[in-house]
């Protein structure tokens, strides 16, 4: 047995970040910054903002850039030109898989939001990569397809989402992705309860987006700080962990723990409880999973417990909070039912950011469409894609009928 790795003998990781002008994709950089040795750049990639892009190429130098908005990327494809910076433009999502595969990286980091990095994340999975996942909601709608192709291609999966890189530092070593854990009574996913934690109910129907996106932990992207809200992100969580270690729905318990520093635990047979504790700063599991199996510095500042003097625990509110209870329902119901609770979350959380429906809204579209939506099968990426597109049309059509009544033209 050898305990020498890449970088032990010098050679540098290629990745490729998916995402990458987001929260997630700007943490990645600013710990791949701190170990130019250890890791290289080589390709980025984003949905529409040509100026973050181009400032990310201008310091990273990858080999390739890609844009999925076509104005944006010859904006992008231009700037580098007359700049004189090397790296080649892609658009579209054929640009997305070329990133994702690509030959010269053996890292991915799956970091775009929403159902949208399922085919990607699934050809990095297939191409037998190293997927470091944050993008939850490929895990939620296409979980089976996923696990199922890492076995095949022979991919590490490593969970970049706090709570899951926690549940996998407390696992046993050498457990494999989606495998029964053996000796594992529980798992204790732990939320911060998001900022309306302690908000009367009758205040909830006026939040509005500002105060959704404004989270008192962390900073985030706008739909997964009103996932937060919601507490939707502990309900797609709860689905993700049951896709990735193997557990029954059952033996996932969602605790509230406001100080969002005991990041989750996993309790054994004989009673011990296992915890991964760290500042809420999501450099510390994208550090450990660019690493892993090694540890290095991730820029964030360490623990002080003694500053922090307390930590909090309580069970959710299921009726001030719906979506968590929709969630348990579909990750009960399995098959294809989170694809479509998902679904109807995404099309409910824009249209929320948008101001076409109010917060509570969101809880009602998503349990209107899953029960129009019957659930069905999930083996296949056809059923599960067919699933996203029936959840999301339904939606629509509930939030259209919604506005149009609020108008009197029903
Ligand atoms: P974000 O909105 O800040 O960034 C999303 C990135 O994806 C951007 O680079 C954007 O250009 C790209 N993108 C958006 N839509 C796209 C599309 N249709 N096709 C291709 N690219 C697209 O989001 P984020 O907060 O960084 O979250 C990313 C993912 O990580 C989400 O699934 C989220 O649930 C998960 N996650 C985030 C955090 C966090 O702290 N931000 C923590 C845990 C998990
Ligand atoms: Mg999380």
């Amino acid at each position: 047995m050898s305990f020498i790795t890449s970088s032990d003998t010098g050679a540098s990781r290629g990745v490729v970040i998916l995402g990458a002008t987001g929260s997630i994709g700007a943490s990645t950089l600013d710990v791949l910054a701190r170990h130019p040795r250890r890791f290289h750049v080589v390709a980025l990639t984003a949905r529409s903002r040509a100026d973050a892009l181009y400032e990310q190429c201008r310091r990273y130098r990858p080999r390739l850039a890609v844009m999925l908005d076509a104005d944006a990327g010859a904006a992008l494809a231009e700037r580098l030109r007359r700049a004189g910076i090397e790296t080649e433009v892609r658009l579209g999502p054929a640009g997305l898989i070329e990133a994702a595969t690509h030959s010269q990286a053996d890292t991915v980091v799956a970091a775009i939001v929403g159902a949208a990095g399922l085919l990607p994340t699934l050809a990095a999975v297939r191409a037998g990569r190293r997927v470091l996942l944050a993008n939850k909601e490929p895990l939620v709608i296409g979980g089976r397809l996923l696990l199922e192709a890492a076995r095949a291609s022979g991919a590490c999966l490593l969970p970049l989402d706090s709570e899951h890189n926690a549940i996998f530092q407390c696992l046993p070593p050498q457990q494999a992705p989606g495998a029964p854990p053996r000796g594992v009574r529980r798992i204790l996913l732990t939320c911060s309860g998001g900022p309306f934690r302690q908000w009367p109910p009758e205040r909830l129907a006026q939040v509005t987006p500002e105060q959704a996106c404004a989270h008192p932990n962390w900073s985030m992207g706008r739909k997964i700080s009103v996932d937060s809200a919601t507490l939707m992100n502990k309900g797609l969580e709860l689905i993700e962990a049951c896709r990735l270690f193997g557990v029954a729905p059952a033996q996932v318990e969602v605790v509230i723990h406001p100080q969002s520093v005991v990041h989750s635990m996993v309790e054994y047979a004989d009673g011990s409880v296992l915890a991964q504790l760290a500042n809420p700063d999501m450099r510390v599991p994208i550090a450990h999973a660019l690493a892993w199996p090694e540890r290095i510095d991730s820029g964030a500042a360490p623990i002080d417990l003694v500053a922090t003097a307390r930590l909090d625990f309580a069970a959710p509110d299921l009726g001030r909070f719906p979506c968590l209870r929709l969630a348990y329902e579909a990750a009960a119901a399995g098959g294809t039912a989170p694809a479509v609770l998902n679904a109807a979350n995404e099309v409910a959380v824009a249209a929320f950011l948008e101001r076409r429906i109010g917060f509570t809204d969101i809880a009602r579209v998503i349990a209107a469409v899953r029960e129009r939506v019957p659930a069905g099968p999930d083996g296949t990426l056809e059923a599960v894609l067919a699933a996203d597109a029936d959840g999301r049309h339904a939606a629509e059509e509930l939030i259209a009928r919604g506005a149009a009544r609020k108008q009197g033209a029903l």
